[in-house]
Parts: C-alpha cells; sequence; structure tokens
C-alpha cells in the first residue's frame, strides 16, 4: 500500500540570478507504516521536495501522488522545526486546534487527545502554556498537535534543529517511538544525520 508514489520529479527556479535546479529527476516511494528520512547539506533541495509533496509548490516536471487511496491533503499533517505553538493557548488547547480548524473536535476525539497526551508524558502539563515547558516538551505536544487530527502521512521539516544537542538526541528517539507507536507513515528531511538517528 503506496502512500507517496514519486516518479522523475524535476524543479528548476527561474530568478534574475538565472536557473537554479533544485530537483534532478528525483524517485521515491513511500509505503504504509514507513519512516523514511531523507538526509542532505543546506541547498540540496529538502524544502522544495517537501513543498512540492505539500502541495504548496508545482514541480517543473514529474509526477507525484499522495494517498492515492484517499487523495485528500487533510489526510497529511505536518511538523516544523518551529513548534508554532499559540503562546496564549493552554497545551491542551493548543493540540485540539487542528481538529477545531478541521471542524472535527468530537468528545470522541478531545478523549483521543487526552490520551496522547497522557501517554507521551504532559499529563501534568495540559493547563500549562507552552512558555512553561522545555523544548522538548514543545516539540512533543506539536506532535500530539499534528497527531491529533488521525493523519495518514506526516511531514516532518526539521523537526528537531531548534533544540539543544542533548535534547535533540532524546526527543527524536522519543518521536521515533511515537511514531512507530501510532504506526504513521512519515517522511522527514533534515541536514543534520543525529536527527535521522531516530528510527
Ligand atoms: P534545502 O531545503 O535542502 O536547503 P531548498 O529546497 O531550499 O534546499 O533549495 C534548493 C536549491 O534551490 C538551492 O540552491 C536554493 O538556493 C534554490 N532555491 C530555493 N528556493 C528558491 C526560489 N524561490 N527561487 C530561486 N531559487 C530557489
Ligand atoms: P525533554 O527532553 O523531553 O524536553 P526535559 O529533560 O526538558 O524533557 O524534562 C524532563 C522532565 O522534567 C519533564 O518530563 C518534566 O517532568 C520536567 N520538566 C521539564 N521542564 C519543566 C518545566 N518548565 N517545569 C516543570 N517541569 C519541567
Amino acid at each position: 500500500d503506496k502512500v507517496l508514489e514519486i516518479k522523475n520529479l524535476n524543479m528548476t527556479y527561474h530568478s534574475l540570478d538565472g536557473e537554479t535546479k533544485a530537483l534532478d529527476n528525483i524517485s521515491l516511494d513511500i509505503y504504509r507504516g514507513e519512516i523514511v528520512v531523507l538526509v542532505g547539506p543546506s541547498g540540496c533541495g529538502k524544502s522544495t521536495l517537501l513543498s512540492i509533496i505539500a502541495g504548496l509548490l508545482t514541480p517543473s516536471s514529474g509526477n507525484i501522488i499522495v494517498n492515492k487511496s484517499n487523495d485528500s491533503i487533510n489526510d497529511t499533517g505536518y511538523m516544523f522545526q518551529k513548534d508554532n505553538l499559540f503562546e496564549w493557548r493552554t497545551i491542551r488547547d493548543n493540540t485540539l486546534i487542528g481538529l477545531e480548524i478541521q471542524n472535527k473536535l468530537t468528545e470522541k476525539r478531545k478523549e483521543f487527545v487526552e490520551n496522547l497526551l497522557d501517554t507521551y508524558g504532559l499529563s501534568d502539563f495540559k493547563d500549562s502554556y507552552p512558555s512553561q515547558l522545555s523544548g522538548g516538551m514543545r516539540q512533543r505536544a506539536a506532535l500530539i498537535r499534528t497527531l491529533a487530527t488521525k493523519p495518514d502521512f506526516l511531514l516532518l521539516d526539521e523537526p528537531f534543529s531548534a533544540l539543544d544537542y542533548q535534547t535533540r538526541l532524546v526527543i527524536s528517539d522519543e518521536i521515533g517511538q511515537i511514531l512507530k507507536k501510532e504506526g504513521k507513515t512519515a517522511l522527514m528531511v533534515t541536514h543534520d544525520i543525529a536527527e535521522a538517528m531516530f528510527t
């Protein structure tokens, strides 16, 4: 069961400085339950690839099929370098925000999120504000916010790079475990080999 199918993808940017070939004939398949990590130096095209998968950017040529069985972009969840938590909302209210936006905030789903917060070490912080949490805990809250909408497929863009080195090692391992435990399919891009060690 393929969640993502990319065939012969090319992306060339045109600007006043001339042309930049950001992606050169990329092909990639990701199957359900896989956690795939792409590692490469800054400027190698990682953000370009994620933007195309997310539907934010149109490739110059090539094919891309996301979640063929149900091609709703709502089934894709994102986690970025910055956790983008709202400082004026509690952790609980932050983790419910995606559900509010998608109009899926049922009692049952609230309970699902409460359980995620309990399972992943945030039970004592539900009523706290983001500034009261460590960087690692904030990233965990951001992941729970993403998991709350039950996405089939997660895109992670250098999700740990804002953390200090020790926290990065701990939290990258934790988040790898969470994704596996929840049976998620994920594509992570990073320039940092230490972030890639989480599987
Ligand atoms: P990464 O995420 O791996 O750092 P990017 O996808 O951001 O790589 O960039 C790949 C290449 O495309 C780089 O050479 C970058 O300078 C170039 N690039 C990215 N975005 C643009 C843009 N909007 N216009 C022109 N060139 C771009
Ligand atoms: P992580 O690496 O997951 O971010 P830390 O090493 O920062 O976790 O924190 C370990 C534990 O210390 C947390 O699970 C939490 O119980 C406690 N803790 C961390 N930050 C705070 C805080 N700002 N206030 C109270 N307890 C905290």
